[in-house]
């Protein structure tokens, strides 16, 4: 069996240094808000490019936290609207309604299955206060475009670069391309921790230590609250973890782009509609995501034949029960696209011989039909 992804491999492959880094947070007595974590914000501000990092718990509640605070500073408030890809996985949109703020679906491209640029200056009004860049799938979705209509209409530019670690658009990394980014460290992620993490990368100063302020309670100085806030932290395990992973998310990223190259060479089956790369820097593979219309029938035969594909996502967020309020809206080219994706396995971690598997049955599957 191919697994889809395989954690405790990737684990393994850096478990002496994981250890080792456990070991020393677990002896010293100090597990929130210490030395670990400010010494991982600094790496990931380096490594992002942009002033600042702040830890937090979650992706949800980096974007989450950006979002309050820009309202906290006035940029915002509530009924406001935030443009969004309408294919986006749910947090995007949780972190937008948990805010009270509204989100506006926009389609995606169905070729790069990121937000439709030429959708986004029809759906701004006098209440748009933002546009969320979603890199799904880990392929950049910033395009200049976007940051134009930015400037024109005063809207920030927020990117949830939780599927995108290590992604870049000409030269620069994405979570440094807006005003402000959210990053996710669960485990399935490019950068995953061994539980659950993210982050907030900004160059906007008062947006960081708002950000810092609301997740631990809304505090500005110890027991001085200026904010209703949360508790939202990076803890010192995850962080001496992400200390040690950062270290090989380059060449982790690399070897997913080599597995997607292998399938993009050999799979071959017309009727198999795959990703399109027109720059490998500002892809890196958290997904490889094929597309065809015998979706259904295809994840079935894969998963009969031994090979493990997931779908990304079977269901939109505006067809959801949570989300009663946008059920009504007709979005063809989302539809189309969470009816016919399917996800082939990739990570760090897959051997060739498991790339030749997947190949293999997929070509195999199509050729029957
Ligand atoms: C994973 C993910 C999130 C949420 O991150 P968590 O750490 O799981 O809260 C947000 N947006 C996208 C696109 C994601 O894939």
């Amino acid at each position: 069996m191919v697994k889809f992804l395989d954690i405790q491999k990737i684990t393994q492959k850096y478990e002496n240094e994981i250890h080792h880094s456990i070991s020393r947070i677990v002896d010293s007595g100090w597990y929130l808000l210490g030395e670990e974590t400010a010494e991982f914000e600094k790496n990931y501000a380096l490594f992002i490019g942009t002033e600042h990092c702040i830890g937090v718990a979650n992706g949800l509640d980096a974007l989450r936290i950006i979002l309050r605070a820009y309202m906290e500073m006035g940029a915002m408030k509530e009924g406001d609207e935030i443009i969004v890809p309408a294919n986006t996985f749910i947090a995007s949109i949780i972190a937008i309604t948990d805010n009270r703020l509204v989100p506006v679906l926009i389609e995606p491209c169905l070729t790069t299955y990121q937000i439709d640029d030429e959708k986004i200056e029809e759906a701004i009004t006098p209440r748009t206060k933002g546009i969320m860049v979603v890199h799904l799938y880990g392929r950049c979705g910033y395009t200049d475009k976007i940051a134009l209509l930015c400037r024109k209409y005063n809207l920030k530019l927020i990117e949830d670069n939780a599927q995108a670690a290590g992604c870049k658009y000409h030269g620069k990394t994405t979570g440094s391309l807006g005003d402000a980014a959210g990053h996710s460290f669960y485990p399935g992620k490019n950068l995953g921790a061994l539980g659950d993490g993210g982050a907030i990368t900004t160059n906007d100063r008062c947006l960081a230590e708002k950000a810092r302020s609301l997740g631990n309670y809304g505090s500005v100085r110890k027991y001085i609250f200026d904010y209703q806030g949360y508790n939202s932290r990076l803890d010192e395990i995850q962080a001496a973890v992400l200390n040690v992973k950062l270290n090989h998310l380059e060449s982790d990223n690399e070897r997913r782009k080599e597995v997607a190259r292998h399938y993009l060479d050999r799979i071959t089956q017309p009727e198999v509609i795959l990703p399109e790369v027109n720059d490998w820097n500002a892809h890196v593979f958290h997904l490889f995501v094929i597309r065809t219309p015998k979706r259904d029938e295809m994840l079935r035969f894969l998963n009969d034949h031994g090979v493990q594909a997931l779908v990304h996502y079977p269901v939109p967020p505006h067809r959801q029960k949570a989300y009663k309020e946008l059920n009504h809206l007709h979005l063809p080219v989302t539809e189309k696209i969470h009816k016919e994706v399917l996800s082939l396995p990739i990570s760090p971690v897959v051997t060739d011989e498991e790339v030749e598997m997947v190949v293999r049955v997929v070509n195999s599957f199509c050729s029957q039909n």
